[in-house]
């Protein structure tokens, strides 16, 4: 497990707080490896926790306040558990996993809380989850509530959804909570059944490429997505072709393509495409995992990218170089864009021993079209989140 600043935290935990924190926990963020815009067709995802995560720190109060500061943006904050209330701003963040576990039933203190990560913020690996799952966990053993990890990522999916109000699926504080060393987590989200798919070879690594384009789009381009989805669902059911209850495009297969092609718009079959392929790729993908089949498994990351960019068409010039970049590169598996797309960053499978040089060669040839170097990040696939020792104070 990566190291922690996590004196410096309880060090400024005693000193904002006036005592020793009492519990310290854990929270990965993520990476999606493969299963992308299928979330909201109820299909398969396939994310891992990698080994950079927020800490967060507690201890129980007397009373009904809640005390928070984060050592990342400087800032800290007071709320009162019966009286939780959006503001707009980070703290939504830390009362939304408290909101969800009152609205559980969860009897909680007022609790003292300290915050530091090492999930970059707002750049696609989940910071938001990861803080969300971290304060649950946080609260949690503060609180003796005796939960189980699962239960941190539904409060955490609750808190961010029903709280902040993000419109986020399972996936994030999934990947967060359970995530396993080496070892994807194939998560079906239509029953959200999860299993850990393990990955044969171990001395990978996967590195993370920020495209530098903020995904302005990405709100209306993901709208304009799911009701595209929706449209081709109600064509292929009134064709008969998906089942008359079906909710999702889930429920059609590769088999169905021929026969939506006769009654769909070329566009609406593209989007379709993705999809099914995209859920036929999170299982291929899986099984070349467990076998150490690491150049298929690449292949599958290129097809995944090439459906996205030409069928789903949620790629930027940006992305499609750093992928072109990453796939030229001895020691590369496959790249492919990661996240919902029109900005945010791509995903790399490569070899540890050749990282660096993969690393050195995106950041180069990024530079050379676009004139700034990309900074970008080499992770393993961690443990999902956990407690720390007791704090010594
Ligand atoms: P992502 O989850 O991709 O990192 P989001 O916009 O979903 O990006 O969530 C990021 C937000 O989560 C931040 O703007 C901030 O409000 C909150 N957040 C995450 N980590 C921290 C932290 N360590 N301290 C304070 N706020 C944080
Ligand atoms: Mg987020």
């Amino acid at each position: 497990m990566s190291s922690h600043p996590r004196e410096e935290l309880e060090r400024r935990f005693e000193r904002r707080h006036g005592g020793p924190p009492r519990v310290a926990v854990r929270a990965p963020g993520r990476v999606n490896l493969i299963g992308e815009h299928t979330d909201y067709n109820e299909g398969l995802v396939l994310p891992c926790a990698v080994d950079r995560d927020t800490l967060v720190c507690a201890a129980p109060r007397a009373d009904r306040r809640c005390r928070v500061f984060s050592l990342e943006l400087g800032a800290e904050a007071e709320f009162d558990l019966d009286a939780l209330a959006r503001r707009g701003d980070w703290v939504d963040y830390v009362q939304a996993p408290l909101f969800a576990l009152a609205e559980r039933g969860h009897a909680l203190p007022g609790l003292d809380l300290g915050v530091t990560s090492r999930v970059p913020l707002e750049s696609g690996l989940s910071s938001s989850a990861a803080l969300g799952v971290g304060v649950a966990a946080a609260a949690d053993r503060a609180a003796g509530l005796g939960l189980e990890p699962v239960d941190w990522a539904r409060v955490a999916h609750r808190g961010e959804s029903h709280f902040v109000g993000v419109g986020c699926g399972i996936m994030d504080p999934f990947a967060s909570a359970l995530g396993r060393a080496d070892h994807a987590l194939r998560i079906d989200c239509r029953s959200q059944e999860v299993r850990a798919v393990p990955l044969a070879a171990a001395a990978v690594r996967l590195l993370i490429a920020p495209s530098g384009v903020r995904r302005q789009l990405a709100q209306g381009g993901y709208r304009e997505r799911v009701a595209e989805c929706s449209a081709a669902l109600d064509v292929a059911r009134a064709a008969g072709i998906a089942p008359p209850g079906s909710s999702a495009l889930r429920d059609l297969g590769p088999g169905a393509l021929p026969a939506l092609e006769r009654v769909l718009e070329p566009r609406l079959l593209r989007r379709v495409r993705h999809v099914v392929s995209e859920n036929a790729r999170v299982d291929a993908f899986c099984e070349a995992l467990a076998k150490g089949d690491l150049a298929a498994a690449g292949a599958l990351l290129r097809a995944g990218m090439a459906s996205l960019r030409d069928d789903y068409e949620v790629s930027t010039p940006e992305l499609d170089l750093l992928c072109e970049l990453g796939d030229a590169a001895p020691g590369c598996h496959g790249s492919r864009l990661t996240g919902a797309g029109w900005g945010g960053c791509t995903l790399h499978l490569v070899d540890a021993a050749a990282s660096e040089a993969v690393a050195e060669r995106i950041a180069a040839g990024f530079a050379e079209r676009f004139g700034r170097r990309p900074e970008i990040l080499t992770a393993r696939i961690a443990d999902g989140a956990g407690a720390l020792a007791d704090p010594a104070g």
